[in-house]
C-alpha cells in the first residue's frame, strides 16, 4: 500500500513541485488548501490546483495518487493560544511569516502529524526549522520541509527531465493578480520570477510594470517620449 503525504499545496511552483514528486514516487498525496484572508489571488491559486490535477490525472507514469484537496478558511479552524504565544517569543528572535502559526493551528485541529511545507531558500527555516527547544519545537513541530535546500531551477530541470514541464508551468505565483487575472510584476513572487530568469513566465504588460518598478529613472525618462510612455502605460493596465 502506497504511503499517504500531506501536503500544503499554494497552486504555486514549489509545492506543485512537491505535489508532482510524490506522485511520481509512489506516495499518494492528501492537498490541503488554507485560505489566506489577505491575499486576493486565492481564486486563482485554487484554479491552478484544479486544472494542475486535472494534468496530473492524464499522467499514467504517476504511480501515486492524488486525493481531492481540501480547502478551508481561515476561520474553519481553531487558533490554539499557546502556538500564539510561541510565535510571538519566535518573533523576537526573528520574523517568520504568520502563515507557520495558522499551519500548526490547522494540524493540531485537524490531527495532522505531519505536514509538507514546500518553502525553499530561506536561511532561518533551514538552521531552526529541526529544532526541539522552544519556541521551535511548538511552531515547527509536524512541518516538514523537503524543498528546504532546492533552489527553483532545480525544480525545473527536474521537471524537464522527467516530461513534467507543461505541468508546473501552469502554477501560480502572483499575490496581488490584476483585475483580469494577470500576474501583476512587482510583487514579490513576481520579482523572484525575474531573478531567477523566468521572466518569461510574465505576460508583458507585467514586464513593463517590473522594469518601471526597479528602475524609477526609466519613468523619468520616458517623460520625454510621451507617445511610448502613453503607449507603456496603456499595456501596463491590461
Ligand atoms: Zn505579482
Amino acid at each position: 500500500m502506497n504511503r499517504t503525504v500531506d501536503v500544503l499545496w499554494t497552486g504555486g511552483w514549489d509545492s506543485t513541485f512537491r505535489v508532482i514528486q510524490l506522485l511520481f514516487h509512489g506516495d499518494d498525496v492528501k492537498p490541503h488548501y488554507i485560505c489566506d484572508p489577505g491575499r486576493a489571488s486565492t481564486p486563482l491559486e485554487i484554479s491552478a490546483i484544479h486544472r494542475i490535477s486535472d494534468l496530473l490525472k492524464r499522467k499514467p507514469e504517476l504511480e501515486g495518487k492524488l486525493l481531492p484537496v481540501t480547502i478551508v478558511e481561515f476561520s474553519d479552524f481553531e487558533k490554539y493560544s499557546d502556538i500564539e504565544e510561541a510565535y510571538i517569543e519566535l518573533m523576537k528572535e526573528h520574523y517568520i511569516g504568520e502563515q507557520y502559526k495558522w499551519i500548526s493551528d490547522y494540524c493540531r485541529f485537524n490531527s495532522i502529524e505531519s505536514i509538507d511545507i514546500s518553502v525553499q531558500n530561506n536561511p532561518f527555516i533551514r538552521k531552526n526549522y529541526s529544532r526541539n527547544d522552544y519556541p521551535f519545537s511548538i511552531i515547527f513541530k509536524g512541518l516538514k520541509f523537503p524543498l528546504i535546500t532546492l533552489s527553483k531551477n532545480d525544480m525545473k530541470k527536474w521537471c524537464a527531465d522527467h516530461g513534467f514541464l507543461d505541468v508546473i508551468e501552469e502554477s501560480w505565483f502572483c499575490h496581488s493578480p490584476t483585475r483580469s487575472g494577470k500576474p501583476c510584476g512587482v510583487c514579490s513572487p513576481c520579482i523572484v520570477v525575474s531573478e531567477e530568469g523566468m521572466g518569461y513566465r510574465l505576460p508583458t504588460s507585467a514586464k513593463i510594470r517590473y522594469h518601471l518598478r526597479i528602475i524609477p529613472r526609466f519613468k523619468n525618462f520616458l517623460k520625454n517620449y510621451p507617445k511610448l510612455y502613453a503607449y507603456l502605460y496603456s499595456l501596463k493596465s491590461k
